[in-house]
């Protein structure tokens, strides 16, 4: 009989912003509230330079938590280029897990689509140079976020907050690409969970996007890295796998693709 691999069974949130002022009063707590619930690893997704400061001392604060570095689409505008250089003097000065957030978003706003999809180029060139993966923000923008990932095959990432259909899922599994699948898979009449049916498991990564985007029973309500576990009993569900199996297959791709060891 084969022995039973021993399975330390955790978690990793691979996208909550627990440095953003809605955990100012309990973030301690909250990260408190993720070891207990085996989310033993949160990763940090940048925005933009106005909270370089406080993601970093988060990041230093606290034990298991990495920080990427990256310029969200929402936050270009005419300026974005010297946001581009803060980036790379991080990068200079320091690791980072991954360049993210990055990518299109036309759902707020298209007055700067252009520079959305200059600003976007350019950090995945900065991803490739410094090795390292990264983290697309796609908002109403999957197949064009789908379209300049393949202009750039060298390299990786996540598809953070996936919630698109079946075919656009294939197509980012076939670019060797993962998706981040968080709270929008327990809400009703997404159609997530349809699309995770079809498409099993083998290239998902957890994420809670803290502190949006909180799932079932918690909708609306700020969401914080212990609700990891909802969504993995949400695919657990969906998939007759064990809790235990989600946690190895999702961990084990998280620390594959971040190349946490
Ligand atoms: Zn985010």
């Amino acid at each position: 009989m084969p022995v039973q691999p021993f399975i330390s069974m955790y978690f990793i949130d691979t996208h909550a912003h627990i440095y953003l002022p809605e955990f100012d009063d309990d973030r301690a707590a909250a990260l408190q509230r993720a070891q207990e619930a085996n989310v033993k690893i949160s990763i940090l997704p940048a925005i933009d330079s106005s909270t370089h400061d406080t993601m970093l001392n988060v990041e230093a604060t606290y034990e298991n938590c990495y920080a990427m570095i990256g310029l969200h689409p929402c936050s270009v505008n005419q300026d974005y280029e010297k946001e581009l250089n803060i980036i790379e003097k991080h990068l200079k000065q320091r690791k980072f897990i991954a360049i993210g957030e990055i990518g299109l978003d036309f759902y707020w706003d298209k007055t700067f689509t252009e520079l959305q999809y200059q600003a976007f180029h350019k950090q995945i060139e900065v991803a490739i140079q410094n090795d390292l993966p990264i983290v697309i923000h796609s908002r109403n923008a999957i197949d064009e976020c789908i379209d300049v990932v393949k202009e750039h095959p060298r390299v990786t990432g996540v598809f953070h907050c996936f919630s698109g259909n079946e075919e656009q899922a294939r197509k980012i599994i076939d670019l060797g690409f993962m998706l981040g699948i968080g709270g929008v898979v327990t809400f009703k009449n997404a159609g997530l969970d349809k699309v995770i049916e079809k498409i099993g498991l083998t290239n998902v990564i957890l994420e809670t996007d803290a502190p949006y985007l909180a799932p079932v029973p918690y909708r609306g309500k700020r969401n914080e890295p212990a609700y990891i576990k909802l969504v993995a009993e949400k695919l657990s569900a969906l998939s007759n796998l064990s809790m235990e199996e989600i946690a190895e297959l999702t961990t084990e791709n998280a620390k594959k693709l971040f190349k946490l060891r």
